[in-house]
């Protein structure tokens, strides 16, 4: 029997930096090359060398677009790989999308570091730019959801949409005798645009997300609890803000809202306005590929239609001062940086304003700190009080909660022979472990990085 070596490199214990390698005696494979963000001590390993030689690794499996899962690309290509990088159709639109944004802000921020002089490095470098970045598309080469597709000869791989965002999968490894799963970051079963989450039959080995592990989200109430912020935001000539990743939840957002408006929830003329241009261009490659939503294309033009899409930074100030009260689906989602800290420091001070946070909060980010009822929060080098309402909305998260992950195991004929974790913070990832073992009698390990799990 030919050995399978697992080995994490990034995504182990902590939700970012997604980097899963496989090892086997005719390829190595690299499952999602990402970056790692939030928490600085977690920045800083993205300019570390990874613990294996690039050369090494022969192809390279993307499940999604996400920068936490694909940001990391430019830089392998840059530092040597030369191998495929497979993918489907709308996750090459979006990584595309996601990786130029990421190398144009790696640039700049060099750029700033060096003209304020407050860097360490002299000069400061991006890590990687935007000719990298360009550079690395050549080696994209996409596949079919639901298709075999032979690697080597005794390695196929198969991708099945996993509802997380449009064109994310999980993907099935068929190496030799054996089958391993790498889950991909897991959907909702009722997400408002996209399918459920497809399942495989058989894995001797499941590679597993943990984010939500030791959570349930609220779903009994989400549009009612829209419909009652915005409604009492509005009433107190407030605003609404809501901070979001441009792809997935933005779209998702925007059509919630125009069901609002279609139900007569909430009022028809309220202005709602997506200032990202990056949502902007995701929402275009939405459209393109409406097929992969479950709403209709002459629908999502018709809600569209609907939105003002602010894409010069320019108009931001203007909008930011306009006194009307409006809904704002504004970047980053975690408030890391981004449009909708200008949003942000004019409101946040105010408590007829409302900030409703619908997406996953990393350690060390504001997000998290107002999820921790912070009383102050610091913008490029200043405080601002927090008086305005923080409310969390978890029934519009994009991925799968506690008992949605165990579902989405017991769909398996057979069980997994063995389950191992990751892309989950550790108390997160613990509680899963325990449910799975405790109720499927499935064994589960927690995979840490740099450690080589023979399986
Ligand atoms: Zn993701």
């Amino acid at each position: 029997m030919d050995t399978i070596i697992i080995k994490s490199l990034g995504g182990a214990e902590t939700v970012t930096g997604s980097k899963h390698l496989l090892k086997t005696s005719e390829l190595n494979i690299l499952v999602d090359c990402g970056l790692f963000q939030g928490l600085k001590s977690l920045r800083e390993q993205n300019w570390k060398s990874l613990n294996i030689d690039i050369e090494e690794i022969d192809i390279v499996i993307l499940t999604h677009a996400h920068l936490d899962h694909c940001g990391y690309i430019p830089l392998l290509v840059k530092n040597g790989f030369k191998g495929k990088i497979y993918m489907t159709e709308p996750t090459k639109e979006l990584a595309k999308l996601i990786l130029l944004d990421s190398a144009k802000l790696q640039e700049e921020d060099a750029e700033k570091a060096n003209y304020h002089h407050y860097t360490k490095h002299n000069p400061a470098k991006p890590l990687y730019t935007v000719n990298n970045a360009e550079k690395s598309f050549k080696q994209f080469y996409t596949v079919k959801e639901n298709v075999s597709i032979k690697l080597s000869e005794h390695i196929q791989c198969r991708f099945k949409t996993c509802g997380h965002i449009i064109g994310a999968c999980s993907v099935e490894i068929v190496c030799f005798d054996k089958t391993i799963v790498f889950s991909g970051d897991i959907g909702r079963n009722h997400s408002a645009i996209l399918p459920p989450p497809d399942f495989f039959t058989k894995a001797d080995l499941l590679v597993m997300e943990s984010t939500y592990g030791d959570r349930l989200h609220d779903n009994t109430n989400l549009y009612d609890s829209l419909e009652h912020w915005i409604n009492f935001t509005i009433k107190n000539n407030g605003n609404i803000i809501i901070p979001s990743f441009a792809v997935g939840r933005a779209q998702e957002v925007i059509y919630i809202l125009s069901q609002l408006k279609e139900q007569n929830k909430i009022p028809h003329d309220l202005p709602i306005i997506l200032d990202s241009p990056m949502a902007a261009s995701a929402t275009d490659i939405m459209l393109e590929y409406a097929e992969y939503t479950t709403v209709d294309k002459e629908k999502w033009l018709e809600i569209i239609d609907h939105i003002n899409i602010n894409r010069e930074y320019m108009n931001t100030a203007e909008i930011v001062h306009d006194k009307q009260s409006k809904i704002i689906i504004a970047g980053s989602g975690m408030l890391t940086g981004g449009r909708v800290l200008e949003y942000l420091k004019h409101d946040i001070g105010n408590s007829r304003n409302t900030v409703l946070i619908v997406g996953f909060q990393a350690e060390g980010t504001r997000g998290r700190a107002l999820l921790n009822d912070s009383h102050e929060l610091k913008i490029h080098g200043k405080y601002y009080p927090v008086k305005a309402n923080i409310v969390e909305l978890t029934g519009l998260s994009a991925h799968a909660d506690q008992s949605e992950l165990m579902e989405w195991i017991r769909k398996y004929k057979n069980p997994p022979q063995q389950i191992m974790l990751v892309h989950g913070e550790s108390s997160a990832q613990e509680a899963l472990r325990v449910k799975i073992q405790t109720d499927l009698k499935i064994p589960v390990k927690i995979l840490i990085k740099d450690e080589e799990v023979v399986c």
